[in-house]
This record gives structure tokens, sequence and C-alpha cells, in this order.
């Protein structure tokens, strides 16, 4: 029925091509296309289904891309390379004319700034020509936005506060290592944090703020306060928020290897001389470290990912709490792939799917929360990431 092309071939990307092929009635075609084609045929190869088909492209370069557009005849593009891609890829699906998704909004290469605005400027181009981008369609962002809406639609009359927790209290067991592209994931949570509240962004110094908060089947965890890009759409699509924080766990371990990582100079991005050669510290130490795609073989405990939200119903204050729970052992045993890449390479096909279906599709480009959450929730469900909800319960925030 539709045919999708992959860009990007990691561990978002293995966890969303084999859950296409588990919905073949709706992906009929799938071409994997990535820097590295090898690891495309790695998981074309484990998709026990005929007709995967997969490429080499630079995601980087425009006339590449159109060229492949041109030989495949996509109906959407999914994009599960970097977010330094994004950019070049919706220029080459406006060229080409197909339809866009994303997992993670733009950032410059030399610059770890997270802010929709490159993407947002595309909104009047992809509507004058008819074709829907999707943006930030992962976990968080993405799923946490659909909550947001489903709770705005269903259970409240305006949304005040909003607190995003993100718990990942699984054990990897290796001393060091990111659960997704490690040079994202360190820009991301080395910068300054920042919240939203009474209608101004507030800075915090980095992983300052910090406080337990409890995990439903996992316990008291320390949370730290940082920023993180779904705040910034869902603040402007919810006016009525009052404050929008984002929270996410981190062991001693980790944060102890980040502050020497960063004390010694290793999370720098910009290039440094070498040897008679320039090299970026953060790539290079992306390259020594263990690849987040094979970190699931020996994954035991789970992720806990939810948003926590006071507001008024019926003139009423009402808490809610909506939350998945994803085990990183039957994330493997289902994909090969740790819940981390499981919790944003299942929302990246559905939304995907729900594209090709006609039921998350309009001209523009949007964030998730922009769409009907109903079918996405009911396909959470029905995907691997069920999800639950509390009324009235102490949000501890
Ligand atoms: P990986 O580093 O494992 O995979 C990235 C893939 O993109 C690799 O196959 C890489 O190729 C490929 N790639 C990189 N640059 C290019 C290029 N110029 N042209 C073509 N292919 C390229 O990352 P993950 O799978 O962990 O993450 C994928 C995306 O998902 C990231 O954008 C990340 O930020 C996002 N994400 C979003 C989350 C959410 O909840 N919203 C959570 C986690 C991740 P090569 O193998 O050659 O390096």
């Amino acid at each position: 029925m539709g045919r999708v092309l992959v860009i990007g071939a990691g561990g978002v990307s293995t966890v969303a091509v084999k859950k296409m092929g588990f919905n073949s009635d709706v992906f009929s075609d799938i071409m994997i296309a990535s820097r590295t084609k090898s690891k495309a045929d790695r998981i074309a190869a484990a998709m026990n289904r005929p007709g995967v088909q997969t490429a080499q492209v630079d995601a980087d370069r425009v006339d590449e891309l159109c060229a492949l557009f041109a030989k495949f005849g996509p109906d959407i593009v999914v994009n599960l390379a970097l977010p330094y891609q994004d950019l070049s890829i919706m220029d080459a699906c406006l060229r080409y004319g197909v339809s866009y998704l994303d997992t993670a909004n733009y950032e410059p290469l030399d610059e770890a700034k997270y802010q929709y605005s490159w993407q947002w400027a595309y909104k009047e181009r992809f509507e004058q020509a008819g074709l829907t981008a999707i943006l930030g369609c992962g976990f968080d962002p993405g799923v946490t936005g659909v909550f947001t809406a489903y709770a705005a639609k269903h259970h409240f009359d305006t949304i005040e506060y909003l607190d995003i927790v993100d718990c990942n209290a699984g054990d990897h067991h290796k001393a060091f290592a990111t659960n997704f592209n490690p040079e994202i994931n360190i820009r991301e949570i080395t910068q300054r944090g920042k919240y939203f509240e009474q209608g101004e962004w507030k800075e915090t110094d980095p992983l300052s703020v910090h406080r337990p908060l409890n995990y439903p089947g996992i316990g008291p965890r320390e949370s730290y306060l940082m920023y993180h890009e779904e705040l910034e759409s869902l603040v402007k699509n919810f006016p009525t928020i009052r404050r929008a924080r984002f929270w996410m766990t981190f062991g001693q371990e980790y944060l102890t290897h980040l502050r020497v990582i960063q004390n010694i100079g290793m999370s720098r991005i910009d290039p440094v001389p070498y040897n008679g050669i320039e090299i970026v510290p953060i790539q290079f130490l992306k390259a020594v470290l263990p690849d987040p795609g094979e970190l699931g073989a020996d994954y035991t405990g789970e992720t806990s990912i939810g948003c926590r939200i006071r507001g008024l119903k019926n003139g009423k204050e009402l808490t809610y709490y909506i939350y998945n729970n994803c085990s990183h052992r039957d994330a493997f045993v289902e994909t090969g792939a740790q819940a981390v890449s499981y919790t944003t390479g299942v929302p990246a096909m559905i939304g995907a799917k729900l594209f090709l279906l006609g039921l998350w599709k309009k001209p523009g480009v949007w964030n998730v929360e922009e769409f009907d959450p109903d079918p996405f929730m009911k396909e959470l469900n029905g995907q691997g990431l069920p999800w639950h909800e509390t009324f009235n319960s102490d949000l501890e925030l």
C-alpha cells in the first residue's frame, strides 16, 4: 500500500524497519538507505521478509537524495539519521515532492542548539507543495507530545503544569555507554538546563537542579532538570501552560564519566589539530564508545517515560499521570535492540503508518501534538508500547 524510504541504519532504524515489516499491509515496499550500506544490509537480512531494498546515500547531499528518491519513488521519507541531516533531507523532499518524518529537531554541527525555528521555517513550502512533514515522532519528542494532546482532548479544559519525566532504570553492564547516538546524547546533556515558566524561558546550570522522583514499578530515581526540544512546541501549541519542565534520570556512574569526559575536553564539538589532520573530539569519542545499537543483548531493567500534568476540568483542579514502561529485554527479544531504540523506533513507524493511512496527513510542517492523538494512542497499545494513566495521584512536582 505504501512505499517508505528510511534514512539511517542505527539502533532506531533497526526497530522502526523491523516494525514496518510486521505491518506489511501498510508498508508494502521498504528501502533502507544510509551512509554505511553494510549496516542497512544487516537490518534487511534480519527481516525475514523478501524485497527490502538497501542503498548507500550521503544524506548531507540533496542531489544524491533526490536521485535516490527518483529511483525508489517513496510515499514518505523517514529520517532516522542524525539531526544534522534534517534540513538537507527536507530540502530533498521538497525538491522531489515527497512527505517527511523525523524524530529529532535540526541542530547545526558546530553548535549544540536545539530549536524548531529552522524546520518551522519550511511550513509554507510544504503547504504549497501539498506535502506533510511530521517533526519529532520518537518517544520524547514524540509520544510525550501525543500524551499531552490526548490529555488536553479527553481530560482537561486547560493544562497548566506539564512535567515530562524520563527514567531509564536499565543496566547494560558497561562502565559507560549512551543509549542513543553518543555524540547527540552528550551534546544534549551537557548543555544548560532550561524550562518555561509564566511566559518566560529560565536557564539553569547543566544538571544542577535535581530531585528523586518515583517511577511506577521502579521506585525512586534521582531526576535532573534539563532542556528538551518538545518543550518549545508544547508551550506554543498549548498556550495555557504556565510551567513546562523536562526531567531525566542519570546514575552516579554515568555522571562521573560524563564529568571526566568534559574535564579532559573529549566532549568538545570544535575541530582540533591532531597529527596533521583535524578531528572533533566528541566524534572520535563516539568511535570508541559502545554502539548503542549493540547494547541490547545484556540489557536488563526498563524505561519509564511519561507526562505529569496539572490543570483544570470543570473548574476543578485535576492531576494526571500517563506513562509507558518498556523492558529492555522484551525489546531485544522482539527486535534485537534495547528499549531506548525501541521506544523511538516504534513511534516513528506508527507516525509513518498513520500518514500512509491518511490519518496524519495534512500539508505543512507539524509537531506530533498537532495531529489527532487517538489513532496514535490506539497503535501504541497494539505495537508494543502500552500506556497507563492515573488520576489525582501525587505528582511529586
Ligand atoms: P545511530 O548513530 O545509531 O544511527 C544513525 C544512523 O544515521 C547511522 O546508520 C549513520 O550512518 C546514519 N547517518 C549519519 N550521518 C549520515 C549521513 N550524512 N548520510 C546518511 N546516513 C547517515 O543513531 P540512533 O539510531 O541512536 O538515533 C537516530 C536518530 O534518532 C537520531 O537523530 C537521534 O537523535 C534520534 N533519537 C530520538 C529520540 C526520541 O525519543 N525522539 C530518542 C533517541 C534517538 P553510519 O552508520 O555510517 O554512522
